[in-house]
């Protein structure tokens, strides 16, 4: 269905209708001119993402549904990454002449999945069009008692460095969906080509021929078998609120927590650059999925990179007091790992090979301004 059927408010009626608030401090969401929340003793907490069509995501191979999901994530451990909780959610769409009612129902769908596994309600937000491609833009609010939310700047000298589950998965998904999709181009091109040849050469027989490969080549559907596991990781990652509760009911008070989103490196050198303090990494004890493992070594690609640099996995990087050492090994099952230790700001940011040899740690990260 087209889009101007609706209009901006059907539209909005449409993908939002059945909403209803789940916590107590969303006091009005959707249908006025602005939502009402109500915090009495809390602080607020507020991060907001931008999302770019050919920039952030590609839809030539994540789904409106998928990407619903992925946006609304994102900025979930966002406020998970602060140790606070998220509540409310508004949502900015500006969509290119292409889309329908249906991608729009699609990417709610995905939105309010992942909400509602949080308990975040979406409260409001804004549609308009756009020339070109998709935009989206989200914030999240939430909140945490001030004495309970964890900034960069609190690491200390001796404090142990533990990152959540595994690195370099959501890197290698993308890489993975990267070459289906240039492989896929190439073909449709290079039959497009013969058509063309075909068609100068007055041969229709050869044309016929071509126009039916083409028909299948553009039907083709790669094989992922064996690599779903990254696929899932790039394209429906997991904010980790379930470490969050878990480091609370331990009494495990990070000092300093971040989650990782550009990757490894990049945020470690945040946390050192605003805590004042150098860090020391083992190689070996980086967390690595086999999968990953493997798609590295078909891509010729050295695995840890892809886990220091690779962004998109969604885990949470926190630094822990020394003291909670034991604690910390007592969830060793629930995937959270001890990669390393804070050192004094003058040692700098190193990472200690297999091998012994030590590496400084420079933020090669995903940066869209570069
Ligand atoms: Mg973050």
């Amino acid at each position: 269905m087209e889009i101007s059927k609706l209009g901006e408010f059907g539209l909005i009626d449409h993908v939002t209708k059945d909403i209803k608030l789940k916590n107590s401090s969303s006091i009005v969401g959707v249908g006025d001119d602005c939502a009402v929340m109500h915090y009495p003793d809390t602080e607020i907490l507020i991060t907001t993402d931008m999302l770019m069509e050919g920039i952030h995501f590609d839809l030539t191979y994540i789904t409106m549904q998928e990407l619903g999901y992925k946006a609304a994530m994102q900025n979930i451990s966002d406020v998970f990454a602060m140790n606070g909780t998220p509540r409310q959610m508004t949502v900015s769409l500006a969509l290119g002449k292409r889309f329908q009612v249906e991608d729009i129902t699609a990417f709610y769908k995905g939105l309010r999945v992942a909400c509602d596994k949080w308990n975040v309600d979406i409260v409001g937000g804004d549609t308009t069009s756009s020339f070109t491609g998709l935009a989206i833009s989200i914030t999240c609010i939430g909140d945490a008692r001030k004495e309970d939310i964890v900034y960069r700047d609190g690491a200390k000298e001796t404090d142990l460095i533990c990152v959540t589950g595994n690195l370099g998965a959501a890197y290698m998904g993308l890489q993975l969906l990267e070459r289906e999709k240039t492989v896929y181009y190439h073909q449709i091109d290079d039959i497009n080509r013969k058509i063309m040849e075909a068609k100068q050469a007055g041969n229709d027989a050869l044309v016929k021929h071509l126009q039916k490969q083409g028909a299948q080549a553009a039907d083709f559907q790669p094989d992922f078998a064996g690599k779903e596991y990254l696929l899932e990781r790039q394209l429906k990652p997991e904010a980790r609120g379930d470490i969050i509760a878990l480091l609370r009911e331990h009494n495990i008070r990070p000092t300093a927590m971040m989650d990782i989103s550009d990757g490894l490196s990049s945020e470690l050198l945040h946390i050192c650059n605003k805590s004042h303090c150098g860090c020391r990494i083992y190689e070996n004890k980086i967390p690595i999925d086999y999968q990953t493992a493997v798609m590295a070594e078909e891509l010729n690609m050295n695995v840890t990179t892809a886990a220091m640099n690779g962004g998109e996995d969604y885990e949470l990087l926190f630094t822990c007091s020394i003291g909670d050492y034991e604690k910390l090994q007592d969830l060793e099952d629930t995937g959270i790992r001890q990669i390393g230790y804070i050192t004094k700001e003058a040692y700098g940011a190193r990472l200690i090979s297999r091998d012994q040899q030590e590496f400084e740690i420079t933020a090669q990260g995903w940066n869209p301004l570069q």
